[in-house]
This record gives C-alpha cells, sequence and structure tokens, in this order.
C-alpha cells in the first residue's frame, strides 16, 4: 500500500534520475533551518581554521526534510569526501570495521536509519567514535587477545527519524545535534522555483504556492509534485503550471486542500469514527487500517500534529476538533468532553 503513496516521504525510484540535481550543493543553497545552517557555518568555519575535523552530527526528523542533502553539503563544505551508507545494510560488525579501516584522514561517514543498527555493530562504533580506534579480538578462547587499531580521525553523521530509538550511549556520543523542522509554505515554493528551474518547467507564482501547501512541509514532497504537476500540465494545459492546472492534478492524485491524501484520511476517519473519538493506541491503529506502525508514526502523525489535526494522550491518540471539521465528520460528545478535559489539565 506504501508503494503507492504520492505524498509518502519515503525514497522513490522515480526520485532517482533527477534527484542529484535537484539537491542543493551549498550551505547557502539550501533552502530553510536557518537555526541548524547558522550553528552549522559557525563548526565548520571554526573546524577548518584549527585544521582539524567537525565533531559527530546527528540529524533527526521525518523523512524527506533533507538530511542527506545537509550530510552532503557538510563533507563538501569541509572539503572533504562522504561514505554513504544506512544502519539496515551494516549488518554485521566487520561489515562496519572494513567500512571505518577504508575512510581517510577527514572523511565524513553518513549512517542513514541509524536507530537500526544491530546492538554488536553500535558496540564497534563507541571506540571508533570517541578514540578513533577498532578494538579487534584475535583468537579464539583462553588465548584470546585484543587489538586496538587506530582509525583516521572522521566525521560520522547520522540520521534518524526518530531520536528516541536511539540508544542512549549512542546518542552521547555525538557532540552536536540537530533537529530538522517541516518547512514553511514560503521556504517550499523557493525549492519548487529552483526545481522548475533546473528541470525547465514554466509556472505562475499562485501554481507553486498551491504545490507548496500541500507537500506537508517537505521538501522530497514538493519535488515529486511538482513533475507529476508538470506532467498533468503538459497534457491538459500548455504546459504552464497554474493554480488551476495545480488544483487539478492534485485532486487527480487524491492529494486534498491540505496535502492529506487516502491514506491519512484513512487514519483519521477510522479514528472518529470506528472508534467514536475515543483515545486509540498506534499498534490498534495499525491494525485496523492495514498501514504499517512505522508508517504511521514516522511519517502519517508528524504531519498530523503540525496541523494540529490530533493529539497524543497517555491513553492514545484522539482527533481535535479541527480534524474533525476537515473531515467533515460530527464529533462525538464522547470526544468533547475528553478533548475539554485535556485542555483543562494541560492549563
Ligand atoms: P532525507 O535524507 O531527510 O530523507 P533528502 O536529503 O534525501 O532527505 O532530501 C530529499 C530531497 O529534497 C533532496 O533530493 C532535495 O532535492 C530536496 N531538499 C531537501 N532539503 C532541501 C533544502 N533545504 N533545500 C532545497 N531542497 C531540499
Amino acid at each position: 500500500m506504501e508503494e503507492e503513496r504520492l505524498v509518502m516521504t519515503g525514497f522513490r525510484e522515480e526520485d532517482d534520475d533527477q534527484e542529484s540535481s535537484l539537491r542543493p550543493k551549498t550551505l547557502r543553497e539550501y533552502v530553510g533551518q536557518q537555526a541548524v545552517k547558522d550553528s552549522l557555518s559557525i563548526y565548520i568555519q571554526a573546524a577548518r581554521q584549527r585544521r582539524d575535523s567537525l565533531d559527530h552530527i546527528l540529524l533527526y526528523g521525518p523523512p524527506g526534510l533533507g538530511k542527506t542533502t545537509l550530510a552532503g553539503i557538510v563533507a563538501s563544505e569541509m572539503g572533504q569526501n562522504i561514505r554513504v551508507t544506512s544502519g539496515p545494510a551494516i549488518e554485521r560488525a566487520g561489515d562496519l570495521a572494513s567500512l571505518l579501516t577504508n575512510l581517510s584522514t577527514g572523511d565524513v561517514l553518513f549512517i542513514d536509519e541509524i536507530h537500526r543498527l544491530s546492538h554488536a555493530v553500535e558496540e564497534v562504533l563507541y571506540p571508533a567514535m570517541e578514540d578513533y580506534a577498532l578494538d579487534i579480538m584475535i583468537g579464539k578462547g583462553p588465548s584470546a587477545r585484543s587489538i586496538r587499531l587506530d582509525l583516521p580521525k572522521f566525521t560520522l553523521i547520522g540520521a534518524t527519524t526518530r531520536a528516541g530509538s536511539l540508544s542512549a550511549p549512542l546518542r552521547d556520543r555525538f557532540g552536536i545535534l540537530f533537529r530538522l523542522q517541516m518547512y514553511t509554505t514560503e521556504e517550499l515554493m523557493q525549492i519548487v522555483n529552483h526545481s522548475a528551474g533546473v528541470l525547465g518547467i514554466q509556472t505562475e507564482e499562485d501554481g507553486v504556492r498551491e504545490i507548496a501547501r500541500r507537500s506537508r512541509g517537505t521538501p522530497r514532497i514538493v519535488n515529486r509534485l511538482l513533475k507529476r504537476v508538470r506532467d498533468y500540465a503538459q497534457v491538459r494545459g500548455d504546459g504552464v503550471i497554474t493554480r488551476q492546472m495545480a488544483r487539478e492534478a492534485l485532486q487527480m492524485l487524491d492529494v486534498d486542500d491540505l496535502g492529506l491524501d487516502r491514506v491519512d484520511r484513512n487514519i483519521l476517519s477510522t479514528m472518529m469514527t470506528k472508534f467514536d473519538g475515543r483515545p486509540v493506541g498506534l499498534d490498534t491503529l495499525a491494525a485496523t487500517t492495514g498501514e504499517d506502525a512505522v508508517t504511521i508514526e514516522d511519517v502519517v502523525e508528524p504531519y498530523l500534529m503540525q496541523l494540529g489535526f490530533i493529539m497524543r494522550t497517555p491513553r492514545g491518540r484522539i482527533c481535535t476538533q479541527a480534524a474533525y471539521d476537515h473531515m467533515k465528520i460530527a464529533m462525538p460528545q464522547y470526544a468533547q468532553t475528553r478533548i475539554d478535559g485535556q485542555t483543562s489539565l494541560l492549563d
């Protein structure tokens, strides 16, 4: 089901062809995330002046917000090479050891989905991050001994959708932590304008705004919707992305006014009607809607929470009045008292 979603935030094959040309290459071209950029440029400048490598960096936030892009930019601004891998790709401790021993001084090692590293692999990472060393066991049984191998000084950039699932020892070894925020409509419009320029697409400002508004605050989605609207405008119009073209195309793609698609609406309506507005736990919601619990937590929920459509309570998730209004479903009496009770508790 996930594969069919246009507004899902994960990487899709179709993004591959032009994604690299759309990726900003410098901190100046990187739109938004001002606080992160301000701090990073200071750290980069300071490290360069000292001719030292940068401290290890942990980036977290929902998929598609620009973590991989930022890692590439850090490497190029430091004038260093980057090696890209991911948590699930490093299966055994030996895989990581060989990656580490092949690094050169100053290299950036980017590990996406770092929360998915196994415990055995993490154990290898600790001395590597802290002391730039690798502890290797030689032999077995009573004669086994460990030798320490020096590694070049490198910078690890870890990316995760959920900082909470990182083990504390791993999290503590990062000197710099950045949380990426969802982008504003204006920032997404800048990205659309830039991408339209690269792809040679003609646009009108209202059309650009319409795409930006419905992209869940996520650059990867805004670029994907831009390409789909371009196709529509080419076939049904004269190729120019006007507001009308964008609206028609997005309606055809089942992306609503706020960027919600079938999956989001299914989740909201399930919470509202099947559970009558009562608090629902994540696993129950996943089982009832047929969606993956990880997708709900990493992709669907952050945006619905950002919109103020759902709230987390100790007993489960509930929808807010704004969500009922958007879905045009009357709020059950039970839910009204819950939310009132909740608000007064928070006051
Ligand atoms: P993540 O690693 O967080 O999943 P990526 O770095 O792969 O996200 O970003 C997805 C795409 O979105 C990139 O190819 C790039 O084109 C675009 N993008 C991301 N962040 C920005 C940004 N700040 N400015 C412009 N484009 C961006």
